[in-house]
């Protein structure tokens, strides 16, 4: 049987996109969809997909709340959602970044009766960049990381750069002391993130969602670099979750579990 599942900010940009993914998917069943800036509106007309539903204002105006909540919302929307989704005994997969230990805590203590993933980032591409930056940690004593994304983030630096670091960190403490005495404009050398390691963030017009991660040791630097053009690049991940997020207790970080890696 279809997996039913809801999408939290159905009418933003992620949203819009993952209701069509889902309704695409013959082993999901796309019911619910919420965002109070569309409430009352057609799914139709505010995501693009071939439905009958009608955009709810609000999780508590569900009539049926579904297996699964997706939310691609902003921070403060998805801590109560999350709230919710816990105490509703609905899994939630989460794509909304920016998240805090103190957020990350209390979903572990409300999720006892149903599941939540949270990914920094769904494409396949990025969890491989992470994963390929953790493993060349040991091996360098350099590195920063660059993230780009679209002029309308909100939040930075991204949570892809900020989990990046966070690995890598913990794959080695041997990272060289930053050098810089003099900081002529401040915050010309980025900001500083676990073990030290720098984070860029630029916002670009055009851009949709890319990082480089820069390591470097004597003679050499190696680039790992990952660049989605698309939303549609965070499409597979994201289903892929919906349909196995019963299989995962309590809270996940990351899709690395679902990719085997
Ligand atoms: P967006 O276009 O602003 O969409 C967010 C939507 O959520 C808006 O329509 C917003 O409505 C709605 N919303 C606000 N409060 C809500 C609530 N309580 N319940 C339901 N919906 C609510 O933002 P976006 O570009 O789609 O990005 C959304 C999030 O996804 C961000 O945190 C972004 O960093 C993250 N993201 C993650 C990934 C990943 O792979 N994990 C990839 C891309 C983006 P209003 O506009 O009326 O407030």
């Amino acid at each position: 049987m279809a997996v039913s599942v809801g999408v939290f900010g159905a009418a933003g940009r992620m949203g819009a996109t993952v209701c069509r993914a889902l309704a695409d998917d013959p082993a999901l069943e796309l019911t619910a969809a919420v965002d109070p800036g569309a409430a009352g509106e057609p799914l139709r007309r505010v995501a693009g997909v071939a439905s009958d539903l009608e955009v709810a204002g609000k999780a508590e105006h569900l009539e049926t709340p579904p297996q699964v909540m997706v939310d691609f919302t902003h921070l403060e929307a998805a801590r109560s959602n999350l709230a919710w989704c816990a105490d509703n005994g609905v899994h939630a997969v989460v794509g909304t970044t920016g998240f805090t230990e103190e957020d990350l805590d209390r979903f572990r203590s409300a999720f006892t009766r149903s599941n939540c993933l949270i990914a920094p980032n769904f494409a396949i591409g990025a969890i491989l960049m992470m994963r390929f930056a953790e493993l060349a940690a040991p091996w360098f004593e350099t590195a920063e990381v660059l993230e780009f994304h679209h002029d309308a983030k909100v939040d930075s630096p991204s949570g892809t750069a900020l989990r990046t670091v966070e690995r890598m960190a913990a794959a080695s403490d041997e990272w060289a002391p930053d050098p810089t005495t003099t900081e002529v404009v401040p915050g010309a050398r980025g900001g500083e993130g676990p073990g030290g390691i720098r984070v860029h963030a630029v916002r670009m017009r055009g851009m949709v969602a890319h990082q480089e991660v820069l390591l470097g040791t004597a003679g050499q630097t190696l680039s790992i670099r990952h660049d989605s053009y698309d939303r549609s690049s965070f499409m597979p991940g994201v289903v892929l979750a919906a349909k196995r997020i019963g299989e995962l207790p309590g809270v996940t970080i990351g899709l690395d579990v679902l990719l085997d890696l």
